[in-house]
């Protein structure tokens, strides 16, 4: 029997409610197609932080390492000022283990409502793929008056940067700036990403994000590598740029229309927010950080302290992203099963979680997928 071994860090407010419902539909998916998961839990997050003033110690990174996933429920606590968290446990992680693709998957689900009128035989089924390491992201900026310079640097799986930006005005000013960078090497293997997902969904189409027209120097360097890369790995696929703008605009009217969706990380971040609205809401949006050595599947969501700790949070995002990451170690069927479970409970007619309007508890929605996903084994 295969056997996984799996980092869970659980986090803060909801985000330990909903890793221990996904935690059991993975383990009820282990049962079901018969392969086992250790799970090893990490203590990171605020009370952490307040305790040892660092979001991760350095033996994480070594340790986690090893892993085969990493599933993660939320960081965040009033407590704690925005900030250190994200960027010591979150960015900290997906920098060092050079995640770098972020995928959010997009799909309606049974019995909950879409802003958008969907016809009945279409289906809102888009996977949004974000590069999650370079662009606007990259950290690269300053302030200053007048006249002043800025030391850069960067670590990044692919590199080491650094450099200096010197700024002049001929009258008083003040003025800050962020420096958006990609790289060559860093947008193929983004665009390899997203063609072989289209592919693996038998879909033909990968519709890239951009801004050529208006941000020529880094998004038309964008246009040119995706296209590229595609032409040359891809040539019996389709690539049809669309300027960011004209995305949201066409996917608010007519999400069904489209399939994965390449984006920049800027355009990334925003794309991927309206299709999760348009597919019905945070309850349902999952995640995927992936890279070539550990990757991390957290619910969209963050730790929403104002319903911590009273059962009121829907688990489904963290269980979808338990099936992403599933299917991202090669457990394919136990993937799709853990996806077809949440669907099947929502079509149910069994309670629904109370975010989206029902009365099922985090505990009795995330039972209520267990339950599916026994009775299709069972079938
Ligand atoms: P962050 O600032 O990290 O995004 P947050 O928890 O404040 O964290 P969101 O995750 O955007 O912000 O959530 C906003 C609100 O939506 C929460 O405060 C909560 O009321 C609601 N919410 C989010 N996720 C869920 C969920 N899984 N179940 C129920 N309600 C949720």
């Amino acid at each position: 029997m295969k056997t996984y071994s799996i980092a869970a860090i659980p986090g803060d407010g909801i985000g330990c409610e909903v890793t221990a419902e996904a935690v059991r539909a993975v383990d009820t998916a282990a049962e079901r197609f018969e392969f086992s998961v250790t799970w090893t839990e990490f203590p990171f997050g605020a009370e952490y932080y307040l305790k040892h003033g660092v979001g991760l110690p350095e033996s994480a990174f070594r340790e986690l390492a090893d892993f085969d996933a990493l599933l993660l429920g939320a960081v965040g606590d009033p407590r704690v000022k925005p900030g250190p968290l994200e960027q010591e446990i979150l960015l900290a992680l997906r920098f060092h283990f050079d995640q770098y693709i972020n995928l959010r998957p997009a799909s309606s689900f049974p019995g909950v409502p879409t802003p958008t009128a969907i016809p009945g035989d279409q289906a809102l089924d888009v996977a949004v793929v974000r590069e999650n390491t370079e662009d606007l992201y990259m950290g690269l900026g300053g302030a200053g008056k007048d006249s002043f310079r800025t030391d850069l640097a960067a670590k990044r799986g692919l590199y080491d940067l650094t450099g200096a930006v010197d700024l002049g005005f001929s009258t008083p000013t003040e003025a800050g700036f962020s420096l958006g960078l990609m790289t060559a090497k860093g947008i193929e293997r983004v665009t390899r990403y997203a063609f072989n997902l289209a592919r693996g969904r038998e879909e033909a189409i990968v519709h890239a994000v951009s801004k050529a027209n208006a941000v020529p120097h880094l998004y038309g360097f964008w246009d040119k590598h995706v296209g590229e890369t595609a032409a040359r790995e891809f040539p019996d696929m389709t690539l049809k740029f669309v300027n960011v703008d004209a995305a949201c605009y066409l996917l608010a009217r007519q999400p069904f229309d489209w399939g994965v969706v390449l984006c920049p990380n800027l355009f990334g971040d925003i794309v991927s927010d309206l299709l999760s609205a348009l597919a019905g809401g945070l309850g349902l949006a999952a995640a995927g950080n992936i890279g070539d050595s550990l990757s991390m599947f957290e619910p969209v969501h963050g730790s929403a302290p104002d319903i911590a700790g009273q059962g009121r949070a829907n688990p489904l995002a963290a269980i979808l992203s338990a099936g992403l990451m599933l299917d991202h170690i090669g457990e394919k069927d136990a993937a799709r099963a853990v996806e077809r479970a949440v669907r099947d409970y929502l079509a149910s007619g069994a309670e629904m979680p109370i975010e989206l309007g029902g009365a099922a508890s985090t505990e009795q929605a995330g039972q209520g997928v267990r339950e599916q996903l026994r009775k299709a084994a069972a079938r």
